[in-house]
C-alpha cells in the first residue's frame, strides 16, 4: 500500500510517497511559493533530484506538479496513478471538533472549515489541500486528515482553560489547544518502545524544539498539559515568535506603537523571539554562531531559550509528579546539543545526569539514549517523523472502513 501524506501550507505544499509495506518513502518534495512566482522540488527515495522554476497559481496547480513528477519516466516513482492508495493531510487545528483522525467526508470538511477562525492561514490551506487531491485523484481515492491538536485533547480543563471570563469560551471556543501533536504522540509512543515499557506506566516530557517549539507532559500516553496555547505562539520562545508574554506588554506596546491587532500579530509572529532578541537570525546555527564569537545579544538569546526549556521541565515534571523520560526532537532538539547539555545538567539536583560525550555525538541523523545508566531519569534524542505517524494512521482508518 502505497501513502501520499500532504502537509499544506498558505503558499507551500510539502509531500511524501511512502510505501507502507517498509515505511521507506518512495519520493519526497515542496512546492513552494504557490500563486508567488513558484518553485518545485522533488527527491525519490534513491536519490534522484529533480528541481524546476514553475508558476503554480494554486493548490490544484500545485498538486499538478507533485503528480507529475511522481509519474515522470526519469525521476517518477510510480507508473500509475492508481497505485496511491490513500492521501493522508496534515491539519493544524482541530479544534475541540476532532480529538482523532478522520476519513474525509463533507462532515469532516465542514468541521475544518469551522474551524478556520481559530487558524485562519493552516486551516484554509489544508482545505485548499484536499480539494486540490479531488481534483486531481477524483473522489475514489480515500482521504485522510491527522489534527496536530488531537493528541492534546487529553488535557484537563484546568490546564486548558485561561482566565478570562468563561463567556469567550463558550462564545468564541478560547482556550488552549496546543500544536506539534503528532510530533510529541510519536516520540513519546517511540520513547516508550525504546525503554522496553508500556507507555501507560511512563510519565514523559517531550521537548519539540524547532522553529516553532512546544515541550508537552505526557502521563501514560494522555497529555496533561503543553505548552502552545490557542495558537502555536505560547510557550517557549522560538525562531521569530515571542512565546508567554505578560498580556500587558501586547497592549502596551500596541499603544505606544500605534499598532493595529493584525500589525501586533505580524510583531508577535514574525519579528520576536530568536531574531527580535539577538537581530541575527531566527535560525539557532546562526544565532549560536555569533553567540561563541561574543556577541551579547546573541547569547542572551541562547540563555532566555536554556532558561525557559528548563522552567517548562521543571514545571511539568511538578505536573506528573516526577518523569521517567525527557525526549529531544526536531531541528533544534536532534541538532544543538549544547542546549540539551545546558537544560540536563541544571536538573542534577533530581538525579538527571547527562552522558556529555554521548549527547555531544547524537546529533546530525545519529540518536539514541544520551543518559548515564545510573540516571534517575532516562533522557533521549528521538528525531521525529510526523509524516510517518500520518500515513499509518491514514493507512488504519482505510483499512478499517473496507
Ligand atoms: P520547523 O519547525 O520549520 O520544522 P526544524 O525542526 O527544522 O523547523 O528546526 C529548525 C531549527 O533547527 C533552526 O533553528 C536550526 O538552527 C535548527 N537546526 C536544524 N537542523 C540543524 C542542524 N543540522 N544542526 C543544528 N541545528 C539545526
Amino acid at each position: 500500500m502505497k501513502i501520499l501524506v500532504i502537509n499544506a501550507g498558505s503558499s507551500s505544499m510539502k509531500y511524501q510517497l511512502i510505501d507502507m509495506n517498509d515505511e521507506s518513502v518512495l519520493a519526497k518534495g515542496n512546492c513552494e511559493r504557490i500563486g508567488i512566482d513558484g518553485h518545485f522540488k522533488h527527491t525519490t527515495g534513491t536519490g534522484k533530484k529533480y528541481e524546476i522554476d514553475v508558476t503554480m497559481n494554486n493548490h490544484t496547480e500545485a498538486f499538478v506538479q507533485i503528480k507529475d513528477a511522481l509519474l515522470d519516466k526519469e525521476h517518477g516513482v510510480i507508473t500509475d496513478l492508481g497505485e496511491v492508495s490513500a492521501i493522508g493531510h496534515r491539519v493544524v487545528q482541530g479544534g475541540a471538533l476532532f480529538s482523532e483522525s478522520k476519513i474525509v467526508d463533507d462532515e469532516v470538511i465542514a468541521g475544518i472549515e469551522s474551524l478556520i477562525p481559530l487558524a485562519p492561514l493552516h486551516n484554509a490551506a489544508h482545505l485548499q489541500g484536499i480539494r486540490a487531491c479531488l481534483d486531481v485523484f477524483g473522489k475514489d481515492v480515500p482521504q485522510v486528515v491527522v489534527f496536530d491538536t488531537a493528541f492534546h485533547s487529553t488535557m484537563p480543563e484546568k490546564a486548558y482553560m485561561y482566565a478570562v471570563p468563561y463567556e469567550f469560551y463558550e462564545k468564541y471556543a478560547v482556550r488552549r489547544y496546543g500544536a506539534h501533536g503528532t510530533s510529541h504522540r510519536y516520540v513519546s509512543q517511540r520513547c516508550a518502545e525504546l525503554m522496553g515499557k508500556d507507555i501507560k506506566d511512563l510519565k514523559i516530557i517531550t521537548c519539540h524544539l524547532g522553529n516553532g517549539s512546544s515541550i508537552t507532559a505526557v502521563d501514560g500516553g494522555k497529555v496533561v498539559d503543553t505548552s502552545m496555547g490557542l495558537t502555536p505562539l505560547d510557550g517557549i520562545m522560538m525562531g521569530t515568535r515571542t512565546g508567554s508574554l505578560d498580556p500587558s506588554v501586547v497592549t502596551f506596546i500596541a499603544e505606544k506603537e500605534n499598532l493595529s491587532p493584525s500589525e501586533m500579530d505580524t510583531l508577535l509572529n514574525k519579528k520576536s523571539g530568536f531574531l527580535g532578541i539577538s537581530g541575527i537570525s531566527s535560525d539557532d546555527r546562526d544565532v549560536s554562531e555569533a553567540a561563541e564569537k561574543g556577541n551579547k545579544r546573541a547569547k542572551l538569546a541562547i540563555d532566555m531559550l536554556e532558561y525557559q526549556i528548563l522552567k517548562y521541565v521543571g514545571s511539568y515534571n511538578a505536573v506528573l509528579g516526577g518523569m521517567d523520560a525527557l525526549v529531544f526532537t526536531a531541528g533544534i532538539g536532534e541538532n544543538q546539543y549544547s542546549h540539551r547539555a545546558s537544560v540536563c545538567h541544571k536538573l542534577e539536583y533530581m538525579g538527571v545526569k547527562i552522558d556529555d560525550k554521548l549527547n555531544e555525538e547524537y546529533i546530525h541523523g545519529n540518536w539514541g539514549k544520551i543518559s548515564t545508566p545510573d540516571s534517575s531519569v532516562e533522557i533521549w534524542v528521538i528525531p521525529t517523523n510526523e509524516e510517518l505517524v500520518i500515513a499509518r494512521d491514514t493507512k488504519a482508518l482505510v483499512e478499517a472502513s473496507k
